[in-house]
């Protein structure tokens, strides 16, 4: 086998094999216990990751987009009520503002770090006065948006901050105060999530949500328990999202290796920057903001020209991934279609005409990013890139 026929854009068997005895008996605990629904496994693992990220309180959910719905209804926003929400992101970050009956405020994005800027949010208060009560920041790729001035700005507008930090567990960011801060507790309320190919990854779906105010996470906790404190007494209207016990006693023995894997893979990135240096002319690899570490979800390179079409009338992009595609080298493109542009939200309200998102859409694309990526396979995939540009 050489080395262009195991790349994988992401690897979950070596990180499973590495850790599977410590999977499989946590698992057959829960097995034969057969607590399946609420067991001592969800809180203790809510416990573990209250602990690592020092924060006050994390109430586990079903997933990602259940976190994101859950932290929304937990704030007593009314119909209408406007949403800020980066239009380069996935869909669940506005999918849910949607679902609520609230109103997403589309706002563009800084076009070296891809995150929501502070300057975006201004626009938004400015353009629909008194009407945006929250906003949502999304920690793309594994770096965290610049939350010193976004809370600044939530506290003279009086928004709710809520970070998506589904891309970006284990990420810290720098406050006023010279303090860094875990992703998703700076904000009234985080969010994550533990698909599988997340920074933390269960083997189903899951997520959770984060606050430093025990009043919020009892409410938080009630929505995602149909709205029910007691048994049968339903305070108000909620829904039914948990995390699997199964899921919970696999995430606490993935926990622990939680930095050592957001260490792999930040030492892949500087190895990918490297061995991209002299490609500087064609494309930019991440940059890094100095108020946030990195925890590389994605490494995610923008292509200078990526949206010039050949004469074949197919873009340097998706020229670029077709030719990596042929040699071996899986890539993505997160995200393909801005929010602005998606069918579901024609009609959103956008802050002008969102050009940074719109470009990045035709310019990004992400390279393979795991732990177990080696040396040998990023020369090999640099070496590919640095041919298609022919040199
Ligand atoms: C994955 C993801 C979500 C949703 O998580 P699910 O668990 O898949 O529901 C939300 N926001 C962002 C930015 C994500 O990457």
């Amino acid at each position: 086998m050489t080395v262009r026929d195991d790349i994988k854009m992401c690897d979950l068997l070596q990180p499973y094999l590495q850790q599977h005895e410590q999977i499989h008996a946590a698992m057959a605990e829960v097995m034969t216990a057969t607590a399946f629904i609420n067991g001592p496994q969800v809180g203790a693992f809510a416990r573990q990751l209250e602990d690592y990220l020092s924060v006050k309180r994390v109430v586990p959910c079903g997933n990602g987009t259940d976190a994101l719905q859950i932290a929304l209804m937990a704030l007593d926003l009314e119909p209408g009520d406007g949403v800020i929400v980066p239009a380069f992101t996935y869909v669940a970050s506005a999918e849910v503002i949607a679902l609520l009956g609230l109103n997403p405020v589309l706002v563009d994005v800084d076009p070296d770090t891809f995150l929501l800027q502070p300057e975006a949010i201004e626009e938004a208060i400015h353009y629909y006065p008194g009407r945006c009560r929250a906003v949502i920041p999304v920690h793309l790729f594994g770096q965290s948006c610049p939350m010193e001035p976004i809370l600044q700005l939530a506290r003279q507008y009086d928004l709710y901050v809520i970070e998506d930090n589904a891309q970006a567990l284990g990420a810290r960011c720098q406050l006023a105060d010279g303090k860094w801060y875990a992703t998703g507790t700076m904000g009234a309320i985080g969010c994550t999530s533990f698909f599988p190919t997340k920074n933390l990854g269960c083997m189903g779906d899951g997520g959770a949500m984060m606050t430093q105010d025990q009043v919020l996470g009892d409410r938080l906790h009630r929505i995602a328990n149909h709205g029910q404190r007691v048994k049968y007494r339903h305070d108000e209207v909620g829904c039914n999202s948990r995390l699997d016990t199964l899921q919970a006693a696999i995430l606490s023995v993935k926990l622990k290796s939680l930095d050592a894997a957001n260490q792999a893979r930040q030492q892949a990135a500087a190895r990918y920057d490297a061995l991209l240096a002299d490609c500087a002319d064609v494309l930019q690899t991440p940059l890094r903001s100095t108020d946030s570490t990195h925890v590389f979800h994605q490494y995610t390179l923008t292509l200078w020209e990526g949206n010039r079409h050949g004469s074949d009338g197919v873009s340097q992009r998706d020229a670029l991934k077709q030719y990596l595609q042929e040699r071996g080298v899986p890539t993505m493109v997160y995200y393909p279609i801005p929010l602005h542009q998606q069918p579901a939200f024609k009609g959103c309200t956008c802050i002008g005409d969102l050009p940074v998102a719109t470009q990045l859409t035709q310019q990004v694309i992400a390279l393979p990013m795991h732990t177990a990526l080696t040396q040998e396979q990023q020369m090999y995939i640099a070496d590919q890139i640095r041919g298609f540009f022919g040199r």
